[in-house]
């Protein structure tokens, strides 16, 4: 049986990862290791870029983004277990981001919106963190397809069945039938 670290840390990676998907980041793979927290290549944008633009201005709206994602680990964590500590390398990275609006931010209005992101994504992040903590694994295609399952796309769960078939993972008891249970 998982330790109650273990699923804290699970909900916490699903955090972060829905919350990549949701706002148009890569999708790395996530894995349970023993060390949980170490969190990295989040926020990460699909050109390889920064947030500026084509011009060199730094992008609001992406920073804004790429701030809730470094947020909504601790969030999620937080949702799941009521523990409200923000791990210092996802503060560190949040505030690295921010910094590139300029001075005076308000951090709290930032975890403000991280936790009703988690709020509203609650379904998608309770389905990948129990995939993770079933799997300790799950790979880029997993996590998009469980986020389309989780919204309800049409055929998500016998695509999520049939790309565990073709790759030779493991189903996981959530989705080992293609109908909704
Ligand atoms: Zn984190």
């Amino acid at each position: 049986m998982p330790t109650i670290d273990v699923e804290a840390a699970a909900y916490h990676q699903a955090g972060h990862a829905v919350a990549d998907l949701h706002f148009g980041f890569r999708a790395n793979p996530l894995a349970l290791a023993a060390d949980a927290f170490h969190c990295l290549g989040h926020a990460q944008r699909l050109d390889g870029k920064d947030y500026r633009d084509a011009n060199g201005q730094v992008d609001p709206q992406q920073v804004g983004n790429a701030v809730i994602v470094w947020l909504a680990g601790s969030a999620a964590e937080r949702e799941y277990s009521q523990a409200a500590t923000v791990h210092p390398a996802d503060w560190a990275k949040a505030t690295d981001v921010l910094a590139s609006l300029g001075p005076h931010q308000s951090f709290p209005g930032w975890q403000h919106q991280a936790r009703e992101f988690v709020k509203q994504n609650w379904k998608a992040i309770q389905m990948v963190a129990t995939d993770l903590l079933e799997n300790n694994a799950l790979d880029g295609t997993e996590l998009e397809m469980i986020v389309s399952i989780a919204n309800q796309e049409k055929d998500a769960r016998a695509n999520l069945i049939r790309y565990r078939e073709l790759t030779g993972k493991k189903q996981t008891r959530q989705f080992c039938s293609p109908a909704e249970i």
